[in-house]
């Protein structure tokens, strides 16, 4: 009895597994970069664990390397890639239970975007917790072979080789029969099929790892290369004097009765090279880094091959209390799709290390203020101690001093992308304005500074800034006007009677159609010298007034003329209105309702009674 187990898959792996292979066919060679993240997994993991337990390190090697091995068996059989890593390894249990079964959050939310046919992608898998699975995608049975490190609580640890294959719904776990081959941590084999046989190839599977997983890991990836050199064999008849070559080389042109075969052998020579031996991106300086570089890094830290970053930041900083670091701070492509329901998926949005080695993604849900938590961060602190657990942290006034240098970081990383890329900023207005307008409420402060990076539709311009406006006022104007509907287009807003008159004036009024627009303009009620008004509330000047001119002469004969109607009206509507009053506003329309000016107007009253539904 070798202690061999058979198990089951848990249904839903089963259905999983299958959609993961199904679902990636055209992209097999996302098991690569997974299979390495794991391995990355687990060094981080085993690195965490030494520093409470610094017996971890002397099990098995000290090393913390990642190694890829290819296996042609050229002659006819099928080949071999063999990934080995360091790492934390798993026990029999955790081969079973991490391989073979989930409790993940995510699986089934994965399995619903999946049959609905949302597009899966590599993105995918890797996200919510699946990418072992990615190997079946190149082999039809996998290997996985581990040994945890010993532990005081563990101090003799076994060896236990878990094997599946892709179809069929069962795995075994073993007692590995070859012993304790590993010093320590995780080895995979997988086997590739006849199909695959692309994958055999060191130098492609050498670009692959360049392209997905230089900046994901920054422990040692080696892999094996094999130089087939053919030397001259010593010839007997003709020896081979030492020295020129270009002597030898002309013996054999003149001599062309030798086979030349014959005189050469083939010499194996095997060398580990290691593939990603960069310095990690934010500690080069940035004159160095190129845009194409700083893009897939980006793509390594949002995993997302399919888009560009639309802006990044690449700093040195000094919090003040003596703590320095480096840190690339980049503007997503999209936002999640659930970001304005949760507006908590900031959480793993910045990545904090020290000295390279990774510490926490998890700097709590406030740790960058929320309507900035999407985006995607890296830090480099240089002299925090390497075992600052997540509640020391929270105290140290590291944190809140870097956060406040993120912040304006941010903000001024907003204003220079609205300067030197207008064309790209239009992107960046469209898809963060909502999340601009809230930190404007949200962040008193840097009010100024956000409401110049905010832009809207006008009844001058389909994309214009409060600079502009202001620029673009009228003579006399004090007020910038705006009319607020939270969901509608412009153009129907413009048709409103409130703005009406003032477009007949030659007045600009800003179009307002976010749900954010309307507390924001009141929050922000001054800019530039100039006071913002809401066009549906009392309290609207216009500039070009003439106090004692003709106009005002005619509103008096107005007012006086339609008296006895406002009395009616007042009489008639007591209790459903506050006033009634003659206006000079309106040009086409007869009549509207106005709200007093720290009422709440129309679409404010919408927005509460839909948040209250
Ligand atoms: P995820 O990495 O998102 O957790 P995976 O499907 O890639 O999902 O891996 C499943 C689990 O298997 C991991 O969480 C880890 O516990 C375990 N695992 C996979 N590869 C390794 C490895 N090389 N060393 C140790 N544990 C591993
Ligand atoms: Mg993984």
């Amino acid at each position: 009895n070798d202690g061999s187990e058979t198990f089951k898959y848990e249904s839903d792996i089963t259905r999983l597994r299958s959609l993961v292979i199904h679902s990636l066919y055209s992209h097999k060679d996302v098991f690569l970069r997974e299979l390495l993240s794991n391995a990355n997994d687990a060094l981080e993991k085993l690195r965490l664990t030494a520093l409470t337990d610094r017996s971890v390190l002397s099990s098995g090697e000290g090393n913390v390397t990642i190694e890829v091995n290819v296996d042609e068996r050229s002659n006819g059989k099928t080949g071999q890639i063999i990934i080995r890593d360091t790492g934390i390894g798993m026990s029999k249990d955790e081969l079973a239970r991490n391989l073979g079964t989930i409790a993940r959050s995510g699986t089934s939310e994965f399995l619903k975007k999946a049959e609905e046919g949302q597009g899966v992608d590599g993105n995918l898998i890797g996200q919510f917790g699946l990418g072992f699975y990615s190997c079946f995608l190149v082999s039809p049975t996998v290997r996985v072979s581990s040994l945890p490190p010993a532990t005081t609580n563990n101090p003799n640890p076994e060896q236990y080789t878990f094997v599946s294959s892709s179809t069929g719904d069962s795995f075994e776990v073993f007692l590995d029969p070859r012993g304790k081959t590993l010093g320590r941590g995780t080895e995979i084999v997988l086997t590739i099929g006849e199909d695959e046989a692309e994958f055999l190839s060191v130098d492609h599977l050498k670009s692959l790892i360049e392209k997905h997983s230089t900046f994901s890991t920054t422990f040692p990836i080696y892999i094996k290369e094999r130089n087939i050199s053919k030397v001259p064999t010593p010839h007997p008849q003709s020896p081979v004097e030492d020295g020129d070559p270009d002597e030898f080389a002309d013996d054999l042109e003149t001599d062309e009765t030798t086979p030349k075969e014959e005189n050469f052998d083939e010499q194996v020579e095997e060398n580990w090279i290691r593939v990603n031996d960069k310095a990690p991106i934010w500690m080069r300086e940035p004159k160095e880094v190129s845009d194409e570089e700083y893009q897939q890094f980006y793509k390594a830290v949002a995993k997302d091959d399919a888009s560009e970053s639309l802006g990044w930041s690449h700093f040195k900083g000094d919090t003040g209390s003596g703590v320095s670091f480096r840190a690339i701070m980049y503007i997503p492509s999209s936002l999640p799709k659930d970001f304005w329901q949760k507006m908590t998926s900031g959480i793993n949005n910045v990545r904090l290390m020290v000295k390279r080695v990774f510490i926490t993604d998890d700097l709590g849900e406030d740790f960058m203020p929320r309507w900035l938590s999407f985006l995607k961060v890296t830090v480099d602190a240089d002299d925090l101690p390497l075992n600052v657990s997540r509640e020391t942290l929270q105290n140290n006034r590291f944190l809140s001093q870097l956060q406040r240098i993120l912040v304006r970081k941010a903000l001024d990383l907003f204003t220079k992308l609205s300067v030197d890329q207008p064309e790209k900023y239009k992107e960046i207005a469209k898809l963060y304005g909502n999340a601009l307008r809230i930190g404007l409420l949200e962040s008193p402060k840097d009010k100024l500074k956000l409401a110049k990076l905010l832009r809207f539709e006008s009844t001058r311009s389909d994309y214009t800034s409060l600079e502009e406006y202001v620029e673009n006022r009228k003579e006399g104007q004090k007020q910038i006007y705006y009319i607020a509907g939270v969901g509608e287009i412009a153009k129907d807003l413009a048709r409103s009677p409130f703005v009406e008159k003032l477009f007949a004036r030659g007045y600009e009024v800003l179009l307002l159609n976010l749900p954010s627009d309307e507390p924001m303009m009141a929050s922000l009620d001054q800019f530039m010298g100039m006071t913002t008004q809401d066009v549906s509330k009392k309290g609207l000047k216009f500039g070009d007034e003439d106090e004692d001119g003709a106009e005002k002469k005619e509103l008096e004969a107005q007012k006086v003329a339609f008296k006895p109607l406002i009395e009616w009206l007042k009489k008639d509507l007591a209790g459903q209105i506050s006033d009634v009053t003659v206006t000079n506003r309106l040009v086409t329309s007869p009549c509207t309702i106005i709200v007093d000016s720290y009422g709440w107007s129309a679409n404010m009253q919408r927005i509460m009674s839909a948040q209250t539904d």
